[in-house]
């Protein structure tokens, strides 16, 4: 339902946290955290509400400076933690808003090339399938624009990858996405009421965009692959 997502240079951890307290608003049932420290993936997540997920985090504290947060509102598989989001698959980390309607045949061709599933969500064919074209031995990039092209349905994603704490990678399709632009740091969220206070220079994307996010740098590419600009957009600060 919400996403949050930070490239920077700070504990990402308080970051996404605030963000997903501010996207509370939406509604949710279930909350999670991922981050990517030292090229490790590790995460927490908690059913209900954000302050279980906090006192989660305090037994399970999550460093590193890159992260994507999400708040559940489930639409396949029951309220649980173990069905909340991030999922972890592999190499890769991916929170998911939406429904992704073709995920029966993704995973299906998935578990027969021997993945096993430990969720009974949609949104776990993405990170399943990703990670086996970083298995391939695709780049985080190629991976990403290979796994969005076969998704069907609405979602707005966010996607982290071990080995890589510098990157964090985003796509829209029927659901809102916004990147925001910090100083050494770059922002991904559901609304730009995420990402407010963190940045004022906001971009939404367009449908079928994605986005490859490090601490300097935002590229915005549309469904075809190609690099297009997208304006920013100028908010005053409020919290
Ligand atoms: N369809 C996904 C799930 O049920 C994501 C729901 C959401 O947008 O929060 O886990």
């Amino acid at each position: 339902c919400g996403i949050c997502g930070v490239v920077g240079h700070r504990p990402a951890t308080p970051i996404v946290f605030e963000g997903l307290r501010r996207l509370e608003y939406r509604g949710y049932d279930s909350a999670g955290i991922a981050t990517v420290k030292d090229g490790k993936i590790a995460r927490c997540r908690a059913a209900g509400k954000l302050d279980n997920l906090k006192h989660a985090l305090e037994k399970t504290p999550l460093s590193g400076t890159t992260g994507i947060g999400h708040t559940r509102w489930a639409t396949h598989g029951a309220p649980t933690t173990q069905n909340a989001h991030p999922h972890h698959a592999g190499h890769v980390a991916i929170v998911h808003n939406g429904i992704i309607e073709n995920f029966a045949d993704l995973k299906r061709s998935l578990e027969a090339k021997g993945r096993t599933f430990e969720t009974e969500t949609d949104s776990e064919a993405v990170a399943h399938l990703l990670d086996d074209y970083i298995q391939q031995g695709l780049s985080p990039k190629d991976a990403a624009f290979a796994t969005i092209k076969q998704l069907q349905g609405a979602y707005a994603i966010a996607m982290i990858f071990e080995g890589h704490d510098n990157l964090l990678i985003g796509a829209r399709h029927g659901a809102p996405l916004a990147v925001g632009y910090g100083e050494g740091e770059m922002f991904l969220g559901s609304d730009s009421l995420a990402l407010a206070p963190l940045s004022n220079q906001i971009t939404y994307l367009e449908d079928g965009d994605w986005c490859i996010l490090t601490r300097d740098h935002i590229e915005i590419l549309d469904g075809q692959g190609k690099a297009v600009h997208r304006p920013i957009q100028t908010a005053s600060l409020t919290t």
